[in-house]
């Protein structure tokens, strides 16, 4: 995942928080370290997942569930009638493309047989595991690790994803190492926040690396929608400007749709790039997020990594919940159901 680029309130604060900067950046959701165990992660997911969902998917021992080797064709049955995925079971999918984005990211292309949707929701995750002999955490089970899909639930014929690799990351250098033809066992969709056009003035957005892919998924429907008069703004932070995904997106939508503010933030700025250096502070919130006192025309959208959302909003909960609002956010007088944490 990506590096912390956590938010301090005070020196003080950035003093004890800088200690905890991981070596690596992961979701708060993610495995911090080793990355063998898929309890935390499964814990931290919300919707259909978080503890129920680890439970129902893998067991009490959290054993994941065996892959039936049903493909998509049988998921698109008559029977299906939301499209490719199923919640009930992983299914292959097949690589189409692979992608370059960056240095250490791809775009993977999976195809959809018959042009059908996937079956998405807004906004919604999957997860992933190998197909067949693919990787395995030390206790010999499939790892399994979620995704949030990059293409919307409109999209049909393929379902995509913009993956980070990490060396030596269980899921990604597995990933990474998939060619055309070669399949993955997606489940889903885990449902997030139910987006839902005009349901508020003003979003606001923080976002940190791969944390981007969930607010992605809002943007553009927000996007595609010239009815939805939501105006959004997105913070966005990365370690470099070589980091920023999806970043030719952003810069279209900010010159070109009045809708959308993008704030970049970066450890050191390159010389004429327009964003802020270092950690989201309570002046970036300020300045740049819808007001609380807005009450419930405005919502913040929250994901990154853990160090950064909890100076932010305070970490997620346990088995998927929200978990308190602290933080920047807190101090800024922003009220629990005004957050939304993916
Ligand atoms: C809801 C949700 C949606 C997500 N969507 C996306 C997305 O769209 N795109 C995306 O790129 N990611 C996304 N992620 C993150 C993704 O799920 C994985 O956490 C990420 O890809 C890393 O997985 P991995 O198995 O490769 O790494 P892991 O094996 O879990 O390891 C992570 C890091 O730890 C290091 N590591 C491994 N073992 C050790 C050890 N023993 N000691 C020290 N370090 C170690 C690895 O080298 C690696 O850098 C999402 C996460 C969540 C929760």
């Amino acid at each position: 995942m990506i590096r912390a680029n956590p938010a301090v309130t005070s020196s003080l604060f950035s003093a004890a928080r800088s200690s905890v900067r991981p070596s690596v950046r992961s979701y708060a959701t993610a495995p911090s370290s080793g990355g063998s165990s898929n309890l935390p992660l499964w814990l931290g997911l919300g919707g259909i997942a978080g503890l129920g969902a680890y439970w129902g998917l893998g067991g009490l021992n959290g054993s994941p569930p065996k892959v039936s080797g049903k493909d998509v064709k049988e998921a698109l049955s008559p029977t299906s009638v939301s499209g490719a995925l199923s919640k009930e079971k992983f299914i292959d999918f097949k690589l189409k493309e692979v992608i370059p984005y960056n240095h250490d990211s791809s775009t993977f292309v999976f195809d959809i047989p018959d042009n059908a949707p996937s079956g998405l929701t807004l906004a919604s995750a999957v997860v992933t595991k190998g197909s067949g002999d693919g990787p395995k955490d030390k206790d010999g089970k499939p790892v399994i690790r979620p995704y949030t899909p990059v293409t919307s639930p409109e999209t049909k014929g393929h379902i995509d994803f913009l993956i980070k690799k990490y060396p030596g990351g269980a899921m990604t250098e597995h990933i990474h190492s998939l060619k055309p033809g070669d399949s993955l066992a997606i489940k889903g969709p885990i449902p997030k926040f139910p987006y839902k056009a005009n349901e508020f003035e003003e979003l606001g957005m923080i976002a940190g690396g791969t944390g981007i892919t969930p607010m992605w998924q809002v943007i553009q429907a927000i996007a595609n929608d010239k009815s939805d008069k939501t105006k959004v703004t997105l913070v966005y932070t990365n370690k470099s400007e070589a980091d920023i995904l999806l970043r030719e997106k952003f810069d279209d939508l900010q010159k070109n749709d009045s809708r959308f503010k993008i704030v970049y933030g970066l450890d050191q700025l390159p010389k004429g790039f327009n964003g802020f250096t270092g950690y989201v502070t309570p002046e970036i919130i300020s300045e740049h997020m819808p007001a609380p006192g807005k009450a419930d025309k405005i919502k913040l959208f929250i994901c990154g990594p853990p160090p950064q959302v909890e100076a932010i909003s305070g970490g997620k909960g346990p088995k998927g919940s929200q978990g308190e609002l602290k933080g920047l956010l807190a101090d800024a007088g922003y009220q629990q159901d005004q957050i939304y944490k993916f």
